[in-house]
């Protein structure tokens, strides 16, 4: 009887791997293979877990040894690879290796209950006859996309590339032209390929996912996002597990997912903050999609009109090849006039200026559409007695309670907690209560009443909250079924609106004056962004022009004379000087300690005890502070920032603070990020 030793990854806070015995038995003579999953005893329970290494020893004595109780010989081991992600992964961002494999597995495989991986497989190989709409020929491509799209296709080796290109230039276009390429030279020399393209939104992938289908006839194609139930869930990771799966579209997740011949990696809209995890295991999709390149010596494309600091930094010092793309791909469609609207002089009445009511009704008249951006949901931020001054507090968060009308209801959008709209003052009884401030709501209404006869849509995560009303709704638009679109950053990103001919931008002050360092660089990218919705049709011989106007009480602002020159350079060269003198990401490097407690005093004191807990050269340790948003759900939560101008000097230190921070006796929970972005 053979006896080996297995090394196993369970997803536990535990640093470590757990050794556990495996016997010879009828059913499986050989041992295991590292990246097979296995069941074990685990404590009370049973757990799924990863082989990590197969021994022929242990330091455990082998009374304490336990048995695997059962191997998952069904599914192909995952590959070492992938493992080499994961171990990457778990200790740049100071995580068990546990917590960052298993996590990012379909459920299915990683319930105690086995499941039948040939119902999941059936389930493909059907889908594969099912989907197959009339297939589309590429459009041919302009010069500079050509030029990109060869570019890519004949990189070698570790390639990563900026593809720089103004909005609607056509950069889908380049990236599929570049994986059809790249697929067809590996059909030809008889090898697997597989090509991953990454999104910020799942309610982006619809549209593209149609796009690819009617370019790629008979080729499989893997979707991975947040948004889909589980059997799917396991049946597409499968196909792209399984390397039946050509094309994978996917969300930040599908960065971790098993991609065994993976040859290119693009991603779309690479400034986008949604690529950012922002809970758990608090990873960059775009930096783990780097390294991934990197260890798989493929290229790489970051796309984007309005790229990362980071990523326009290492396209500026040449580390990557920058490609770009000037102008927009329709023939004659060209980028709209943007102009500011000074809201000192033309005074808004329900948050729209006579400017804008004008603008907006000469598109009605003429039947063009039009999009509203405000980055608020709800209908009025706060509620207010005049009175009393009485506001409508969260009791448990340091915010304010939202007024969502349509619902009748007061929302805290920090935790979630709900009540009706109060029918007097609680303090005074004045009946009487005021809305301050407007949301999306609240601009429609004023819509409604200003143009009874427009198709008012609005689009925003409170009337999208039905599983596929997003599409639905972003299908009406695209049908030419709505007039006017009122939306969040949900409508500003991505999408080829044909018959849209005017942005109106209501409220984008607030961003100027954060205390955020990033949000001068987010606000540009965004009005970039949602200024690029227009004009992305033809302009008619003689016609007029598209037209962006942004509503603002500073229109002085450097920021708003970048956006209507669209000049991205320029402003990206100012912010980065700024980074550069103030000693800012990218220019260091940054890690964040959080601390939540009962008592803000209790996390401040954990924090300041952290921040003596090693001593470290070229470290610099901020002081403790409470976080901006100070309370949640009754809550206290305060942080602590370590930088650093060398990289590997703050790894180094962050793998001896985090067992120093491990053995500290905490009365409070705490977790770090490295390299966070909200601070
Ligand atoms: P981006 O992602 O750069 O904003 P898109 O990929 O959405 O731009 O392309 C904008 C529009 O241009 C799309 O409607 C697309 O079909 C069209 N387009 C792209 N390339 C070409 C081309 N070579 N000729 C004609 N139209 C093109
Ligand atoms: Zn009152
Ligand atoms: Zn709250």
């Amino acid at each position: 009887m053979k006896h080996r030793i297995l090394q196993i990854a369970l997803d536990t806070p535990l640093d470590f791997c757990f050794d556990y015995r495996w016997s010879a038995s009828a059913e499986s003579a050989e041992p295991p293979l590292p990246g097979q999953l296995v069941v074990v005893p685990f404590g009370r329970r049973e757990a799924v877990g990863v082989v990590i290494a197969v021994e022929t020893q242990s330091e455990v004595p082998a009374n304490k040894l336990k048995d695997v109780l059962a191997l998952r010989a069904q599914l192909p081991p995952l590959s070492p690879q992938w493992l080499a992600l994961c171990r990457f992964a778990a200790d740049y961002y100071q995580r068990p290796l546990g917590e960052v494999a298993i996590p990012g597995l379909p459920k299915n495989l990683r319930a105690i209950k086995t499941v039948s991986l040939d119902r999941a497989l059936k389930k493909i190989a059907k889908d594969a006859a099912m989907h197959d709409p009339a297939p589309r020929a590429m459009p041919p491509l302009n010069a500079a996309q050509q030029q990109a799209a060869d570019a890519i296709a004949a990189a070698q080796g570790f390639a990563p590339m900026l593809l720089y290109g103004v909005t609607g230039s056509g950069k889908t276009e380049v990236y599929l032209q570049a994986a059809a390429q790249i697929l067809a030279r590996a059909e030809a020399d008889g090898t697997a390929a597989q090509v991953l393209i990454l999104v910020p939104e799942i309610n982006l992938t619809p549209q593209l996912e149609n796009n690819i289908r009617t370019r790629f006839p008979g080729v499989e194609l893997a979707t991975l996002h947040s948004g889909l139930a589980e059997g799917e869930r396991l049946a597409q990771w499968l196909s792209v597990h399984l390397g039946r799966a050509r094309i994978i579209l996917g969300t930040r997740l599908a960065i971790l997912a098993s991609l065994p011949h993976l040859k290119l990696i693009i991603i779309d809209e690479e400034h986008d903050p949604s690529y950012k995890q922002q809970e758990g295991l608090r990873y960059s999709a775009r930096d783990l999609a780097v390294w991934r390149a990197h260890q798989l010596a493929i290229p790489i494309v970051l796309g984007s009109a309005t790229p990362s600091l980071e990523s326009w930094q290492h396209a500026q010092s040449g580390r990557y090849r920058k490609l770009e793309l000037r102008e927009r791909a329709v023939r004659d469609a060209v980028l709209p006039r943007v102009r500011l609207i000074n809201m000192e002089r033309d005074k808004p009445a329900e948050g729209l200026t006579s400017t804008l009511v004008t603008a907006l009704k000469q598109r009605l008249d003429r039947g063009e559409q039009s999009l509203l951006f405000l980055n608020r949901r709800g209908y009025s931020p706060v509620i207010a007695c005049d009175a009393c001054g009485w506001i409508s507090n969260c009791t448990r968060c340091t915010a304010f309670m939202v007024l969502h009308k349509p619902e009748q209801r007061l929302r805290c959008h920090h935790c979630g907690c709900e009540q009706r709209i109060p029918r007097s003052c609680p303090t005074c009884g004045n009946v009487d209560l005021q809305p301050l401030g407007r949301g999306t709501q609240r601009v429609e209404e004023g819509l409604q009443q200003v143009f009874p006869q427009a198709r008012i849509m609005r689009i925003d995560a409170d009337s999208t909250r039905r599983k596929g009303s997003a599409q639905a709704a972003f299908d009406a638009v695209h049908r030419g079924e709505i007039d006017i679109l009122i939306g969040t950053q949900m409508v500003a990103k991505g999408h080829d609106f044909r018959n849209l001919t005017l942005v109106g931008v209501l409220n984008p002050d607030t961003a100027l004056f954060s205390h955020d360092y990033r949000a001068s660089e987010r606000l540009f990218a965004q009005l970039m962004q949602v200024a690029g919705r227009a004009g992305r049709a033809a302009q008619k011989e003689g016609g007029n022009p598209s037209e962006v106007w942004i509503q603002t009480r500073y229109p002085q602002h450097p920021l708003y004379a970048a956006v209507m020159a669209h000049d991205y350079d320029s402003f990206a060269l100012g912010l980065l000087e700024e980074r550069q003198h103030a000693g800012l990401p990218p220019f260091i490097y940054q890690a964040l300690l959080r601390a939540e407690s009962k008592e803000l005093q209790t996390a401040l004191d954990f924090l300041q005890e952290a921040s003596r807990a090693i001593a470290y050269p070229a470290i610099t340790i901020n002081d403790p502070i409470p976080m901006s948003l100070t309370r949640v759900a009754n809550v206290e939560r305060a942080q602590l920032l370590v930088e650093s101008a060398s990289r590997p000097a703050l790894q180094a230190f962050l793998r001896e603070w985090m067992v120093a921070l491990r053995g500290m006796k905490a009365r409070v929970k705490w977790s770090l990020e490295v390299d966070p972005v909200d601070i």
